[in-house]
C-alpha cells in the first residue's frame, strides 16, 4: 500500500525489523548474501517467506537485475532510471529467438515470447492476456509499452515483402496509440507523473500465420473530473501542457495561448516534464490519421476549455437575476465562445439558466442557477467535451488498426489499467480505480491461488492447503446485488433526494456494518467511509460522490454543443434525428449511473479475460518518491503481501508445475502406456487432466531405457516450463 511521503521509515532502521523477525532457517539462507540475486526464480528460495523473497529481490535490484520469475507470475521492480539495452532491439531478437527463451534471464521479453508461442502451439484456450498489475507508479503502462513494442519488432521482422507492407503499417500505428492516449489520458499525480487517468485492454490480432495483423483498444472510465479540478501538487491532463508549451507563434495567436498565460485549470505548469512533447504527440497523432487541420480543431477546442476554465461568477445585488460575470473574466467568457464557436450570449444563458419543465402541459420555466451551480455548470460542459473528445480518439485509432474479424483468428491482449491508489483524500474517481484493481486481484486469487489447489484436491493428489488472502469479502462490499456501496450509491442517485452525506454514511453503515471490509474514520468531521482493501485501506470522503456517480449533464447545455459552428464539436454532439432542440425529451433520458456502467464494462472485460490463457507481470514500486535506484524495504514488503505473490510462490514451489491434457499426454508418452489388466490392448482411463509429477503410470517392465528418455523428457520441460499451462 502506498505510504505518505512523510512517514516513511528509513532503509535501515527496516532491516533490524525484519532481522528480529527472522527464524534460524531464514538466517541460514541469507547468512549467504553473495549468493542472493542468483535466485532468478523465487520458489527456488527455501524457505519461502515474504522476508527471504524480499532479501533476493533487493540483492538482484543491487546488480541491477530488475526481473525475478515468481511462479506463473514475473516480478519486475521499477528502476526509475533507463537502463542501457534492458529493452534494446538485439534483446528482443535473442528472445524471440531463443531456443528456450525461458532459459534466458527473466524478463517481460520472455514472457511476451512464451505469450507468442502459446498462440503457435494452438492449445486452448489459444487466445492469451498478459495482465500487468501493480499499484500506481509501479510501471504497468512502461511495461505494456516495451510489450507493444516486442510484438511490434516481431511483426517488422516478417520477411514477405507483401506481408510486409500491411504489417510495417499496422505495427507502427499500433505503437502510435500510445502517445496519443497517453498525451489525452494520463496526467502528473502525486504518485507518478505519468499516471494513466483510464484503464486500457488492447487486443493484437494474429492471422492465421500468427502475424499481426492488427489491433483494437478498449478502455475504460477516463477520470474526467481532472478537466476541472487537480488536487494540489497535481496536474490536468499532459495534452494541455504540451499544447501550451509547445504551439508556435502562429497556433498562440490562433489557439489564443499568449504565452505566460495564466489558467487556473493548468496547475504546476512551471514543472517540466518529459511528457510534454507536443511534437511527439502530433506526429502519432497524424501517423494515425489524424490530419493537420483536425488536429488544429481539436487544440482550439481545448484552449476553449482552459478559458472557459477561467471564467468567474459573483451573486447576483438582485436574487431573481442571473449570475454576474466578475469583470477580469468577460474577455474569457468571448475567448471561450470564439474558440468553441458557440454564440456568446447562449454560452452563457446555458451556464446561467436554468430550464424547467413542470406542469400538466409540460410547461418551460426559466431559473437563474445559484452561483455554485453555475461553476457546477461550467465544469460539467468541460467535463463533457473532453471525455466525449477522448472517446472519440480512442474511436479514430481503433478505425486505423482495425481489421474484419476473419482476418484474424487469434489474440494477445495486454491489459493496462490505473494502479491501486490511496491519497489524502479520495472519492468516486479512486472507489472505481481500486474496485477494477481487487477484480484483477480476485481472478489472480481464483485462477491460481484457488483453481490450482482445487484442482490437486479434485485429483485426489495429496496436498496441504496453502492459506492465501481472499479478497471476496471486498468486492462484496463494493459491487453486489442487492445491498452494497454501488447498490447504496445508485439508490441516493435514482431518489433523487437532496444529498445529505451524513445520513447517507449512516445508511452505508446500517446496511453494510456486518461487513469486516468496511469501517469509517471516526475522527475525521467529513463524512466519509474506509474500504480495507486487499493493497490496504482507503477512506473515501462521500462529498460530491452521489452527483458524481449521476454525472448529470444539463439538456441546455447539450443543447449548446449541437448547436455549436465547430466542425469538431458537431461530430461529438451529433443532434439525433427528430431531437433537435428538444429539451423535454432531453430531460426524460434514461440515466445510467456512473458506477453502473463502469462495473458492467469491468465485468465485460473480466469475462473475455477470462476466455483466454493468462500471464501475470507483478510490477513493483520500490520507493514511493519515484526515486531512481532506491529501493525500500517496507515498501516492497507491504506490496508483496498484499498482492499474495509469496502464497503463488510457495504453491508454485510446493506444487505441480507441468500440467498437461491426459490426451495429449497419452500421445505425446505413448511408450508409457500400460494396458488395463482386463485387456491388454486398451489403455486404462483415468481423469481428463494428468499432473506429471504424481500420475504418469509407471511404464511397463523392460522400457526402462525408454521411460527414462521420456522422464528426461519431463524434466526437460519442467524445467523450462515449457508445457505449463
Ligand atoms: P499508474 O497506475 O499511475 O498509471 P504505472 O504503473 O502505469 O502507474 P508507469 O507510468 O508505467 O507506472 O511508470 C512510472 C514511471 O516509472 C515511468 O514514467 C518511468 O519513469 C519509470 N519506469 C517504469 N518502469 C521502468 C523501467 N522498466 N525502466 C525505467 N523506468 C521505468
Ligand atoms: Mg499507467
Amino acid at each position: 500500500m502506498p505510504k505518505q511521503e512523510n512517514g516513511q521509515k528509513e532503509d535501515s532502521v527496516i532491516q533490524n525489523d525484519l532481522s528480529e523477525s527472522f527464524g534460524e532457517e531464514v538466517r541460514a539462507f541469507l547468512g549467504d548474501e553473495e549468493k542472493l540475486h542468483l535466485f532468478d526464480d523465487l520458489t527456488k528460495v527455501n524457505p519461502v517467506t515474504t522476508t527471504t523473497v524480499l532479501k533476493c529481490l533487493q540483492a538482484r535490484y543491487r546488480v541491477n537485475l530488475f526481473y525475478t520469475n515468481a511462479g506463473c507470475s514475473l516480478v519486475a521492480l521499477n528502476p526509475f532510471q533507463p537502463v542501457s539495452c534492458l529493452y534494446s532491439p538485439e534483446l528482443m531478437r535473442e528472445y524471440h529467438g531463443a531456443l528456450r527463451p525461458q532459459d534466458l534471464k527473466p524478463h517481460i521479453f520472455a514472457v511476451a515470447e512464451q505469450t507468442y508461442r502459446n498462440v503457435q502451439s494452438q492449445r486452448e484456450p489459444v487466445n492469451q492476456s498478459i495482465i500487468v498489475s501493480g499499484e500506481s507508479g509501479a510501471g504497468k503502462t512502461w511495461t505494456s509499452r516495451c510489450l507493444m513494442k516486442f510484438y511490434a519488432s516481431i511483426a517488422a521482422s516478417v520477411i514477405s515483402p507483401k506481408a510486409n507492407e500491411t504489417v510495417e503499417r499496422i505495427e507502427k500505428r499500433v505503437l502510435d496509440s500510445n502517445p496519443v492516449m497517453e498525451a489525452f489520458g494520463n496526467a502528473c499525480t502525486l504518485r507518478n507523473n505519468n499516471s494513466s487517468r483510464f484503464g486500457k485492454y488492447i487486443q493484437l490480432q494474429l492471422d492465421r500465420s500468427h502475424h499481426l495483423s492488427s489491433a483494437s483498444i478498449q478502455t475504460f472510465l477516463l477520470e474526467k473530473t481532472r478537466v476541472a479540478y487537480q488536487a494540489p501538487n497535481e496536474r490536468n491532463f499532459h495534452i494541455f501542457y504540451q499544447i501550451t508549451k509547445g504551439a508556435t507563434a502562429e497556433e498562440r495567436l490562433e489557439w489564443n495561448l499568449p504565452e505566460g498565460a495564466d489558467f487556473r485549470w493548468l496547475p504546476n505548469s512551471e514543472r517540466n516534464l518529459d511528457e510534454d512533447c507536443f511534437e511527439v504527440t502530433r506526429d502519432a497523432m497524424f501517423h494515425l490519421g489524424i490530419d493537420r487541420s483536425t488536429q488544429n480543431n481539436i487544440f482550439k477546442v481545448l484552449s476553449g476549455l482552459l478559458h472557459l476554465g477561467n471564467i468567474q461568477f459573483s451573486n447576483p445585488v438582485d436574487e431573481a437575476q442571473p449570475c454576474e460575470l466578475e469583470d477580469k473574466t468577460k474577455d474569457f467568457v468571448k475567448t471561450a465562445g470564439d474558440l468553441l464557436k458557440i454564440p456568446v450570449e447562449e454560452l452563457l444563458e446555458s451556464l446561467r439558466i436554468r430550464t424547467i419543465t413542470a406542469g400538466k402541459q409540460q410547461q418551460i420555466f426559466k431559473k437563474p442557477c445559484s452561483r455554485a451551480e453555475c461553476e457546477t455548470r461550467r465544469d460539467c460542459l468541460a467535463k463533457a467535451i473532453y471525455a466525449k473528445l477522448f472517446e472519440w480518439l480512442v474511436l479514430v485509432i481503433n478505425e486505423s488498426i482495425y481489421a474484419d474479424p476473419s482476418a484474424w483468428t487469434s489474440f494477445i491482449g495486454l491489459l493496462d489499467v490505473y494502479g491501486f491508489e490511496a491519497f489524502p483524500e479520495n472519492s468516486l474517481e479512486q472507489l472505481c480505480i481500486n474496485y477494477a484493481n481487487e477484480k484483477l486481484q480476485q481472478h489472480f486469487v481464483a485462477h491460481y491461488l484457488k483453481a490450482q489447489q482445487e484442482e490437486y484436491a479434485a485429483e485426489g493428489l495429496q496436498w496441504s492447503f496453502i492459506n492465501y488472502q481472499d479478497n471476496q469479502n471486498c468486492l462484496e462490499l463494493i459491487e453486489a446485488n442487492p445491498l452494497s456501496i454501488f447498490s447504496l450509491l445508485n439508490e441516493e442517485c435514482r431518489l433523487n433526494r437532496p444529498s445529505n452525506t451524513d445520513l447517507f454514511q449512516t445508511r452505508i453503515e446500517k446496511a453494510l456494518s456486518n461487513n469486516q471490509c468496511l469501517s469509517r474514520n471516526k475522527f475525521s468531521k467529513e463524512p466519509n467511509f474506509i474500504i480495507s482493501h486487499y493493497a490496504g485501506k482507503v477512506c473515501y470522503q462521500l462529498a460530491a460522490m452521489v452527483e458524481k456517480n449521476k454525472d448529470p449533464i444539463p439538456p441546455e447545455l447539450v443543447n449548446v454543443l449541437q448547436n455549436s459552428k465547430d466542425p469538431l464539436l458537431q461530430k461529438l454532439f451529433p443532434v439525433a434525428e427528430g431531437n433537435q432542440n428538444n429539451i423535454k425529451t432531453q430531460n426524460r433520458a434514461a440515466v445510467v449511473t456512473v458506477v453502473s456502467k463502469f462495473k458492467g464494462s469491468l465485468e465485460h472485460l473480466m469475462q473475455l479475460v477470462n476466455s483466454t490463457t493468462p500471464h501475470y507481470i507483478r510490477c513493483i514500486k520500490p520507493n514511493a518518491g519515484c526515486k531512481a535506484m532506491t529501493f525500500q524495504r517496507e515498501e516492497v514488503l507491504s506490496q508483496l503481501q498484499a498482492c499474495g505473490i509469496v502464497e503463488a510462490i510457495t504453491i508454485s514451489a510446493a506444487g505441480f508445475p507441468v500440467r498437461i491434457p491426459f490426451q495429449s499426454f497419452t500421445e505425446r508418452y505413448e511408450i508409457l502406456r500400460k494396458p488395463c489388466p482386463s485387456n491388454k490392448n486398451r489403455v486404462c482411463d483415468t481423469s481428463n487432466h494428468h499432473t506429471a509429477k504424481n500420475k504418469g503410470e509407471a511404464p511397463a517392465e523392460g522400457d526402462a531405457e525408454a521411460s527414462r528418455s521420456v522422464i528426461v523428457e519431463i524434466l526437460r520441460n519442467v524445467v523450462t516450463g515449457q508445457t505449463a499451462a
